[in-house]
């Protein structure tokens, strides 16, 4: 197998929000393999901004605290008190001048500086503006930004604009964590390395495709947040829209950031609008020991949705007549994140009406475990007739890699994307306008409608209704029972 790691230059990377759930959980804990993996060259350092006043020490005991919580696997403590003499500190005020003084001084000339705005979205165009003004970025910085990137298209092309001014589009990495994932890559290098799956993936071949991202947790802390933001807003404008661009486009001509990209717009800008009746809305209920949807934002009235399922079609030659269902929700029974691509059935069963009905499917899941299963219709053993029956081709990437599966988790492979300056699994300022150009009209139009999300009983698999939507067509749902 050819495991080649491209070479990485000294770097520093200055994580604003360094105090944050989003560093805790997953930057620090990323940092901290890529170190063990040789990849943060001797003097790369780690900066840690936020607005709490403590000193270095007392943030590299966090960062320390933060790798037992967060890392799933043993921990060699010598590797961890090496990483922390990379780790820095500083205290800073996003929105007003304090501090900035103190980090500008930090800076050392020769080397990238990686700027992650692990913050609240409130604070972004704050972060760049002030970047700019204290010299602290070059023509050589990058930003990362997090999600939510702007709450309709006017806000994310106002976000888009003010950072344009202070940075050019090559240096805005817009991260979406879900790109970064093992399997979703795969994706790329199952249909567009192998000659099997090109020429059937169009509707000529397939009958439809699913998205399922299903969680089991409820809101949680983040009531306010999403209470404004809701399902569409939180997951299918981002996430969702991104899986089913990377299924649905045609083969760039190069692997590159521009071609990958310019690919993914075209998938967007080929989106139909979503008809009303199409669009499943829904609102968890309260269930054993925990509380419904609207207690947990604190609104007896919400319409805002913790769940949402459509139907949408793509208006090109690809894909005319195939539906792509798309469904992602919180308090579901499972977490369990795929996509479904259904085959056609065989034009004609040479077994007659007593073998059933047998198509294949190619499955690609997420979550909780990555890989790739295709299923398969063969012949039951036995002497019983010639019954058919489908069994699955399993590509778990456990299984078929051996410990080098799960080598990275999708934070390691983006920061250092980000640190390399490969800008291919981020997206760029015309694919979020576009997404958030399919979205808006969605939105307006239930909220102009008013119309009220179904209550659905927590850890099952929905509103009815969502069932209904493929019922309707003769389809059933994939996913969330498995
Ligand atoms: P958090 O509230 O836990 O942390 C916020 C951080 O920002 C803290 O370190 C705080 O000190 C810092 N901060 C706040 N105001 C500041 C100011 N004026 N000046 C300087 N620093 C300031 O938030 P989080 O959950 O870590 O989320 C951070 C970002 O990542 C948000 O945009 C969120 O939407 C996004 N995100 C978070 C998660 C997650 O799992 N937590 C997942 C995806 C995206």
């Amino acid at each position: 197998m050819n495991t080649r790691k491209t070479p990485v230059n000294v770097f520093d990377l200055v994580v604003f929000g360094g105090t944050g759930d989003l560093a805790r959980r997953k930057i620090l804990p990323a940092m901290f393999k890529r170190f063990c993996a040789g990849e943060m060259p001797d003097g790369s350092r780690l900066i840690g901004v936020a607005r709490r006043a403590m000193p270095a020490e007392a943030y590299r005991d966090m960062v320390r605290a933060a790798l037992d919580e967060f890392l799933k696997t043993p921990i060699d403590p010598e590797a961890v008190e090496h990483f922390l003499q990379r780790i820095e500190y500083v205290q800073l005020d996003a929105q007003g001048e304090d501090g900035w003084q103190s980090l500008a001084e930090m800076m050392l000339p020769d080397r990238m500086r990686a700027f992650y705005f692990s913050v609240g979205p409130s604070l972004f165009s704050d972060l760049a503006a002030r970047l700019r003004l204290w010299g602290l970025a070059d023509e050589n910085s990058r930003i990362v930004v997090e999600k939510p990137f702007g709450h309709d298209l006017e806000t994310a092309k106002a976000l888009n604009a003010e950072l344009a001014t202070h940075f050019k589009e090559c240096q805005i990495y817009r991260i979406d964590h879900y790109l970064g994932k093992e399997t979703v890559q795969n994706l790329m290098a199952v249909r567009f390395g192998n000659m099997l799956f090109e020429p059937l993936w169009n509707s000529q071949y397939i009958d439809h495709i699913q998205i399922t991202v299903a969680e089991t947790v409820g809101v949680g802390g983040r009531g306010a947040y999403y209470q404004k933001a809701g399902a569409m807003r939180d997951m299918m404008q981002n996430h969702m829209m991104q899986l089913l661009c990377l299924i649905a486009m045609e083969p760039p001509a190069k692997f590159d950031p521009e071609a990958v990209r310019d690919e993914k717009l075209k998938v967007i800008r080929a989106l139909d609008p979503v008809e009303p009746h199409h669009i499943i809305r829904g609102q968890y209920t309260s269930g054993e020991d925990v509380a419904s949807f609207r207690e947990d934002v604190a609104d007896a009235r919400s319409k805002t949705e913790s769940f949402i399922a459509l139907k949408c079609h793509l208006s090109n030659w690809r894909w005319a007549g195939t539906p792509f269902y798309l469904r992602t929700g919180k308090r579901l029974k499972t977490r369990s994140s795929q996509i479904t691509v259904v085959f056609k059935d065989a034009p004609h069963s040479i077994f007659g009406p007593a073998s059933g009905r047998h198509n294949n499917e190619l499955t690609i899941q997420l979550q909780p475990d990555e890989g790739i299963i295709l299923d398969v219709t063969i012949k039951e053993p036995g002497a019983g007739g010639m019954k058919l029956i489908d069994v699955p081709l399993d590509m778990s990437f456990a299984e078929a890699l051996g410990p080098k599966a799960d080598a990275a988790d999708a934070y390691e492979r983006l920061i250092m994307d980000v640190i390399r300056g490969n800008q291919t699994l981020f997206m760029r300022n015309d694919e979020v306008e576009a997404a958030w150009a399919w979205t808006d009209p969605v939105i307006k139009g239930w909220e102009l409608r008013g119309d009220v999300p179904k209550p659905y009983d927590s850890f099952a698999n929905g509103p009815d209704d969502s069932s209904q939507l493929l019922r309707r067509d003769k389809r059933e749902w994939r996913g969330i029972k498995r």
